[in-house]
């Protein structure tokens, strides 16, 4: 059953249920279109992640009446703790966030320019830690550490319904751009965490909006991927050649994302993460 989407000035809010739970993607426009989706899960009033900056208001506005009771932010990216600072003013509801997460959050971050266009500055939010499992009226999630995207990240899986709220870990099947930062051998790892988890039938709930019913399937495919993405680059590596030569051998072409964002987020980036050494 999906809400109509509603513009309101230069941004865009758009709500969708799958069963229980509310996926309210944001974005900001530009040119009529949104640069970038993020998305935040409401669940029992269990808010996950609070969008970018941009969209705070949006999201607050939305939340009016929700009966919210808790908010967790999977990571501190300034698309994940966007809306904190209103909707601890607003609601006086407890953030919770990981160890490594919380100190990160409460400081002002430093964005590049494309970042600040697309998401904008979170105002710093003191967040409580996160406990090892999170109670709702009618769930249990349990809080799992996933570090790849960046050291911080959690995911939070509810095990009866099968709900994986994946945060930043699982972007798509083939990944083929990412972060200098990020790491690519730790994502598969923490991805295995999640494919090795009770639930028969896991759903994955991702940081961009995207559903997957068959999260089991898009876990193990994505781990295979990066072993296969792996060896092409090590026997490439043999032969000489250089990461920006390699992404035109492995990817065809260079990802579009990397002129949007200054070479931020590229696939030399991913190759670069191949050729590392496996921690
Ligand atoms: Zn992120």
């Amino acid at each position: 059953m999906a809400a109509p989407a509603c513009a309101r000035r230069s941004t865009l809010i758009e709500v969708d249920r799958f069963g229980d739970v509310t996926r309210i993607k944001m974005g900001r426009e530009y040119q009529g279109r949104v640069l970038y989706w993020t998305a935040a899960y409401l669940v029992d009033g269990l808010l996950i992640d609070t969008g970018c900056p941009h969209t705070a208001e949006e999201l607050t506005r939305f939340l009016e009446g929700r009966h919210l009771k808790l908010v967790v932010n999977t990571h501190h990216h300034e698309d994940h703790v966007g809306a904190n600072h209103l909707l601890q003013q607003q609601f006086k509801i407890p953030i919770m966030a990981s160890q490594e997460s919380a100190p990160l959050i409460g400081q002002s971050l430093r964005l590049l320019p494309y970042q600040e266009l697309v998401w904008g500055y979170p105002v710093p939010t003191k967040v409580g830690i996160l406990p090892r499992q999170v109670e709702t009226e009618s769930h249990r999630f349990e809080v799992i550490g996933t570090p790849g995207h960046c050291p911080d990240h959690v995911a939070l899986v509810e095990t009866i319904k099968g709900w994986c709220f994946t945060g930043d870990l699982f972007i798509s099947r083939e990944p083929k751009a990412m972060r200098p930062e990020e790491d690519i051998y730790e994502i598969a790892r923490s991805m295995k965490k999640l494919v090795d988890l009770p639930p028969e039938k896991l759903t994955l709930f991702t940081g961009l909006g995207n559903v997957a019913e068959d999260g089991r399937a898009a876990l193990q495919s994505c781990i295979q991927y990066i072993r296969s993405l792996s060896l092409k680059a090590r026997a490439l590596e043999r032969q000489g050649l250089s990461p920006g030569t390699m992404v035109n051998e492995i990817f065809g072409r260079e990802s579009v994302l990397a002129g949007l964002t200054d070479g931020h987020i590229s696939s030399e980036n991913v190759v670069r993460a191949l050729l590392r050494p496996q921690s």
